[in-house]
């Protein structure tokens, strides 16, 4: 590993030691973005590294793939934070903890270069899984970042134009338009829902020949959509997914992709014109090379002060994280609550105070204005759990302008509908 630090170092000149403790925070996601929030900056001496300059909203990402919000709604730039905070776009490679460097590199031109730290926090997330099934990282579309959902979005509304196209046969707009998502978890499910609504909310008027062609299909391996809600929401779910045509197939897992079938390992065969894969996290290269002890999914051990052992100056949270003896799943509200928690640790209002999670419940979007809630014991579908899921969302927004853009888009699209323009 020594190898790799010989690259120029960041920040400061030799033998010069800044009065302030040093702070290298990772990423720029739920954990990182809301304990930077939290935290008092001019205490320490911060450098936030992550290769975006934004925080991104993920629960309201699946409405940007057809256009239900714009892009820009659901963002909010890193360096609006605070004017102290120094913000370099880069991706963290390595760290030696002997020296108490972290190696990165540039997103742009791919330089090397090293930062020196007295504490670390890595909050970088996960990958989206494709168990290395042949043809997927080719072929599939995923969602993790906006990027994704832009390109779900230009792929969208391109399949439509091409198939309107005067030189495609009956066969060829039937076959393309079948949409495929893979994976009956929460991301699958809003993705299924986004596009349906698409379908008959827009692709009826614009596009009026083609709608009685497409055809949304869900694929899952297990016997179950939506495994970790509970059974009277997952059942509900599936009857509203019926009644919008959407098929659901379960307990067949898809065994490989090429760019016009999906085979599922029933020996099934699907074509299709637009593939989404949404199958789960996977665990981060970074974080799988770190010498740190990891959880059987791959994600940094940490105590229940988010420390990793043996390492006092080393914290980890959010999805990259796995909390020692607590079972959370890779969610925002976890990942939010461990920000919040780490930045009262540094501030030095906790001391000796273990993190606690405190859950909140669980939301889905399902598509045609209804919405699954499961919260303190309630269990509610339909038009009033969406109108519940979207001031949730709505009220956690990071700004005030966030929340008038994402409010803007709603009225905008349920009054004009949605913009088709491919661009
Ligand atoms: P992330 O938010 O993924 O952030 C990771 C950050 O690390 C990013 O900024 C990334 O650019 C950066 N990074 C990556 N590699 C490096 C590197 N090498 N060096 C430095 N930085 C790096 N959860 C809910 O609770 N409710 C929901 O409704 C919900 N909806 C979701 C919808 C979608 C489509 C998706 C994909 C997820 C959803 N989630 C939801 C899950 C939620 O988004 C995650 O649990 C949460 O984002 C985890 O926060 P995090 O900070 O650990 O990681
Ligand atoms: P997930 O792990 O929840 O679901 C992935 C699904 O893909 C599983 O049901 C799995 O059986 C299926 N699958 C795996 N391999 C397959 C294959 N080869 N063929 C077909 N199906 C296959 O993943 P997710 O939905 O991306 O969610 C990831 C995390 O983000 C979860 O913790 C989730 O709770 C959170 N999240 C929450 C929300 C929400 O609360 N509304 C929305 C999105 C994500």
């Amino acid at each position: 590993m020594k190898g790799q630090f010989q690259s120029k170092t960041s920040g400061e000149s030799p033998g010069e030691r800044p009065s302030k403790l040093r702070l290298v925070v990772l990423g720029s996601g739920f954990g990182s973005f809301s304990f930077l929030k939290q935290l008092n900056i001019a205490a320490y001496d911060v450098t936030l590294i992550s290769p975006r300059n934004h925080f991104l909203f993920t629960p309201l990402l699946p409405s940007t793939i057809v256009g239900t919000i714009e892009f820009r709604s659901i963002i909010e730039p890193v360096r609006h934070v605070h004017s102290q905070l120094k913000f370099y776009m880069a991706r963290a490679q390595a760290v030696d903890m002997g020296k108490k460097l972290v190696q990165c590199r540039s997103v742009g031109d791919r330089q090397s270069f090293t930062l020196p730290y007295d504490r670390l926090v890595i909050g970088v997330g996960e990958g989206t899984n494709t168990f290395h099934i042949e043809g997927v990282e080719e072929h599939a579309l995923f969602l993790k970042e906006l990027s994704h959902g832009r390109r779900i979005r230009t792929g969208v509304l391109k399949l439509f134009e091409e198939v309107s196209l005067p030189t495609s046969t009956y066969e060829q707009k039937r076959q393309k338009l079948h949409l495929v998502v893979v994976g009956g978890g929460p991301t699958g499910i809003e993705i299924a829902a986004e596009l349906h609504d698409f379908v008959v909310q827009d692709v009826c008027c614009y596009y009026p020949d083609l709608e009685p062609l497409v055809r949304v299909t869900l694929v899952e391996a297990g016997e179950e959509i939506l495994t970790a809600f509970d059974q009277r929401l997952r059942q509900a779910a599936e009857r509203l997914f019926k009644r919008q045509r959407i098929s659901i197939l379960t307990g067949d897992p898809v065994v490989s992709v090429n760019a016009e079938e999906v085979r599922l390992s029933s020996g099934k065969v699907l074509t299709y014109g637009l593939l989404l894969w949404a199958t789960g996290n996977a665990p981060h290269p970074f974080v799988l090379n770190l010498p740190f002890p990891h959880s059987p999914e791959g994600r940094l051990v940490v105590d229940q002060f988010l420390r990793i052992p043996g390492q006092k100056d080393i914290y980890a949270l959010g999805d990259c994280a796995a909390v020692k003896h607590q079972h959370l799943l890779p969610t925002a509200q976890v990942a939010m609550q461990q920000g919040k928690y780490l930045a009262r640790v540094f501030n030095g209002k906790y001391k000796n105070r273990p993190f606690v999670f405190r859950s909140l419940g669980m939301l889905a979007y399902v598509g045609s204005d209804r919405a699954l809630v499961e919260s303190r014991g309630l269990h509610v579908s339909g038009r009033l759990a969406w109108l519940f899921w979207r001031s949730v969302y709505l009220t956690r927004l990071v700004r005030l302008r966030n929340k008038v853009r994402v409010l803007v888009d709603w009225l905008l699209n349920a009054v004009f509908g949605r913009d088709v323009s491919q661009f």
